[in-house]
């Protein structure tokens, strides 16, 4: 990843707000606030908008608050406002002191509510929901009117009063604003402002039985901030007559509410409703399962806040609703490790290798280099003796034509040590199964090159035996097999759940350096990828790595392609 902060490219968000500036608007505040609904754990969708309203703030010298959109009373709210701060934080955005919840409102905006039933906007409907449905016609039909629609101010006020006191089973009376029936947007044809819910709530407990539709809520918790710009995600388009219209009615601070396109990831679902289904009935490891597009879930596959940020700077915010391939994520952690990952030497699937010339006992230290990317990182030593692990797929009996790795007869360079040789297979009696190699070393190649001059045309990585350190290694692949699981609405996406996501290797070596690894830190198994402690198996007993993505770039080559594309049409 680029270590110098790359340009940000133009795009209309901050376009709307240069101009915004230049006219002298808002007095030349920039405000804006990431207000996500307790209901879940934050995704790779939200650290778009997470990225997205700090980043906007950060770069017009504004603020940026963080609100709890909590005004639905629903369960284990707690749970999700602790991880939601914490990856927040965990990105690396800061909103100081301005943590609020919509929640700390409800008596402001109940005191709105009743300035609209006085200004003869707002009134109490005896309709149930199924009825409100029925009255509200359609795209081509206009909707009718309701019976209640023409209470008194006094009737309402007082049977809105009754509403919050409680005397009124769920259900049976809302709150709506008196708009036209007849309006081309559903949403303006007397929309539901309050429902009555007997329900716990998270903060308030059993203070209320009504609770704030969103359309209502969540301008008025714009206003109440002060903030400049709500920026939102496009299904709220047909949503901005109402937010204006609500504003516009009271005497309060208007901010401009502006949408931009969701994040959709190919190989991903984002619904919230659907990961928590996933969680739920345990297709995965919970919330921070690391093939769970969570933020949780790629901290613990080992994916950096600076990759996460890198990839929404590079996809930007657009207009229209697009796929990203996923792909690109890939790139943007790996472009980050490549750079800054320490590489560290570790066999997943182990072959034994006794170099039958090499003394036995005998020991010593060569020399590694930690990172060819970033010559301060040094070198570091690691142990060779005469007993190794290397990989089972670094040999074949019988190789294919481009086979070039060890085979029988042949040599290979081990990586900082010698030139080996294949001198003999030791097959079980039984089974015929390979249980080790016969190698010879050539002392002379100390380091990896023969003086000589000759060539070797595979440089393998390797793990001394009575050196190892024993680990579990988890490999991941994508959490489902097409690209867009959700499309075919007549299918369950749970039938195209990857079978194979998870493979668990039990029985890996890894060089001892890689002992008193810890959470957090990055490295590359040379040859493998990109690993990291797991933060939920790994312990003091037993070491387990998860593999954070491999060291192919799909991403690189696509971009690639794309530009020889390019270069052949301009030609
Ligand atoms: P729900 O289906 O529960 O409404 P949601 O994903 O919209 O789910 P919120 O908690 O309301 O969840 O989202 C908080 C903020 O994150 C909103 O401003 C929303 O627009 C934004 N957001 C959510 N999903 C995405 C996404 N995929 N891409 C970009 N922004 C998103
Ligand atoms: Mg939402």
């Amino acid at each position: 990843m680029p270590n110098e902060k790359p340009e940000k490219p133009a795009n209309f968000i901050r376009n709307i707000i240069t101009e915004d500036l230049k006219h002298g608007k808002n007095d030349g505040r920039v405000h804006t606030r990431f207000p996500p609904e307790p209901n879940g754990y934050l995704h790779i969708g939200h650290a778009k908008a997470i990225c997205l309203n700090f980043g906007i703030a950060e770069e017009f010298g504004g603020k940026c608050n963080l609100r709890f959109d909590d005004t639905n009373p629903t369960k284990e709210e707690e749970e999700y406002v602790r991880s939601i701060i914490e990856d927040v934080h965990w990105l690396g955005f800061d909103w100081e002191d301005r943590l609020f919840y919509a929640s700390d409102y409800f008596e402001k905006m109940y005191e709105y509510a009743e300035q609209l039933i006085k200004k003869g906007k707002a009134f109490v409907c005896d309709l149930n929901a199924e009825e409100v449905r029925q009255y509200r016609g359609t795209l081509t039909e206009p909707g009718k009117e309701s019976p209640y629609r023409n209470r008194s101010v006094e009737e309402n006020l007082d049977l809105f009063r009754r509403m919050r006191a409680g005397e009124f089973p769920d259900g049976t009376r809302t709150l709506r604003a008196k708009i036209d029936m007849s309006h081309p947007n559903l949403n303006m044809r007397d929309p539901v402002m309050y429902r009555i819910l007997h329900a716990n709530h998270h903060r308030t407990g059993d203070k209320w039985c009504i609770y704030p539709m969103y359309d209502w809520a969540h301008g008025l918790e714009d206003s109440i901030e002060g903030i400049t710009h709500s920026l939102c995600t496009l299904e709220f388009e047909d949503h901005r007559p109402l937010y204006d219209w609500f504003l516009e009615q009271l005497d309060v601070h208007h901010p401009q509410q502006i949408e931009f396109a969701r994040l959709n990831l190919s190989y991903t679902i984002m619904s919230k409703r659907k990961l928590l289904e996933l969680v739920r009935d345990g297709y995965v490891d919970g919330w921070d399962d690391p093939r769970m597009p969570t933020i949780s879930g790629l901290r613990r596959r080992g994916y950096t806040p600076e990759s996460i940020r890198y990839f929404s700077d590079l996809i930007g915010v657009a207009k229209r609703d697009s796929v990203v391939d996923i792909a690109m994520l890939e790139y943007c952690i790996r472009e980050d490790l490549n750079k800054n990952a320490p590489r560290r030497m570790a066999v997943l699937k182990p072959l034994k290798v006794v170099i039958t010339n090499y003394p036995e006992g005998k020991e010593e230290d060569l020399d590694a280099i930690n990172n060819p990317e970033d010559a301060s990182a040094g070198t570091r030593k690691v142990p060779f003796s005469r007993v190794l692990y290397i990989e089972q797929d670094d040999f074949r009996e019988d190789p294919p034509k481009k086979f070039f790795r060890l085979a029988p007869g042949r040599e290979v360079r081990l990586r900082y040590a010698y030139f080996i040789k294949c001198v003999d297979v030791v097959k079980d009696e039984n089974t015929g199964e390979i249980k080790e190699l016969h190698c010879t070393y050539d002392p002379a190649t100390r380091g990896g090159d023969a003086p000589d001059g000759r060539k070797v045309k595979a440089t393998l990585h390797w793990v001394s035996a009575m050196h190892a350190v024993d680990a579990e290694v988890r490999l991941y692949d994508r959490l489902f097999s097409v690209p867009d699981p959700g499309a075919d609405k007549e299918k369950d996406y749970k039938e195209f759940i990857n079978p194979n996501s998870l493979e668990i290797l039990e029985n890996c070596k890894l060089e001892p350096s890689l002992s008193n690894a810890k959470v957090s830190e990055n490295y590359q198994f040379e040859r493998l990828g990109y690993f990291c402690v797991d933060s939920k198996y790994s312990s003091a007993e037993k070491l387990v790595f998860n593999r954070t993505v491999s060291l192919k770039d799909t991403w690189a080559k696509i971009k690639k392609a794309m530009a020889e594309e390019a270069r052949k049409k301009k030609k």
